[in-house]
């Protein structure tokens, strides 16, 4: 199968409601071509330095996602250009991503990374750490950046109920933090509002619409629980060597 192939069949099984991104790390810029005049314009890596390399290599039209783990010292190299980082995992991140996107005269969208597996070498924030990232007042002054949605990665594991727990757990946080607290709205309404909170301030800045859940092995089951966008590499473009 073309890389162009796999990419039609993405496009024709995966719901219009969830978004693609195609995982193109470790792959050279002919590959990702290949990928791009197939028409996919979401591309995701996980490391700075190959990122921006290929930012600069490749048509400027492409949105860049970061969806790996980001040093603080890196995160100036990616501000001026990426779309979407998927891997916040602490305030002192947020707070430089801020500022770095201050410098470049953006908002960055952002989301939160949350550790629903049961790996202990899994970046993210707990649960309770992601709330009280979004109840703080540091990230309630943030002007540069905003948080869009919620990221989560579940074990590399055979057992699925293990797998769909875990991404179970993450929607059931995402609806928590996106509903207004009197709605009841039905369970697939996407939801653009946050409930106020605790301290009475409204974030306008926080509107989880993402929920980043799925990878080549498990998205099928991320799609069932939830999942608005799929990160998927291998079975786009092959096995990574
Ligand atoms: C590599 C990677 C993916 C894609 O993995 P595949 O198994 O190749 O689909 C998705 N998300 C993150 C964070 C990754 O690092």
């Amino acid at each position: 199968m073309s890389i162009a192939n796999n990419i039609s069949q993405f496009k024709n099984e995966i719901p219009s409601h969830v978004t693609l991104v195609a995982v193109s790390k470790t792959y050279p810029i002919e590959t990702i071509l290949e990928a791009y005049h197939a028409g996919q314009r979401i591309f995701g890596e996980n490391r700075v330095q190959e990122l921006a390399p290929k930012h600069q290599d490749l048509p400027h039209d492409i949105e860049w996602h970061l969806i790996g783990h980001l040093q603080t010292n890196k995160v100036k190299f990616i501000a001026p250009f990426v779309s979407l980082i998927h891997s916040i995992d602490s305030l002192k991140l947020l707070q430089e991503v801020n500022k770095c996107a201050e410098k470049s005269h953006r908002v960055i969208d952002c989301l939160l990374q949350v550790h629903i597996a049961q790996e202990e070498t899994k970046f993210g924030l707990s649960f309770e750490e992601a709330e009280k990232l979004l109840a703080s007042e540091e990230f309630s002054e943030m002007k540069h950046i905003r948080i869009t949605g919620l990221m989560g990665m579940a074990t590399l594991t055979e057992n699925e109920n293990q797998i769909r727990k875990e991404f179970k757990s993450l929607k059931h946080f995402f609806d928590t933090h996106c509903q207004l607290p009197t709605a009841n709205p039905p369970k697939d309404s996407p939801c653009g509002r946050i409930r106020p909170l605790a301290n009475g301030s409204a974030q306008a800045d926080c509107q989880l619409k993402i929920l980043s859940m799925g990878m080549s092995s498990d998205y099928k089951i991320a799609i069932e629980e939830g999942s608005t966008m799929i990160r998927v590499g291998s079975l786009i473009f092959g096995a990574r060597h």
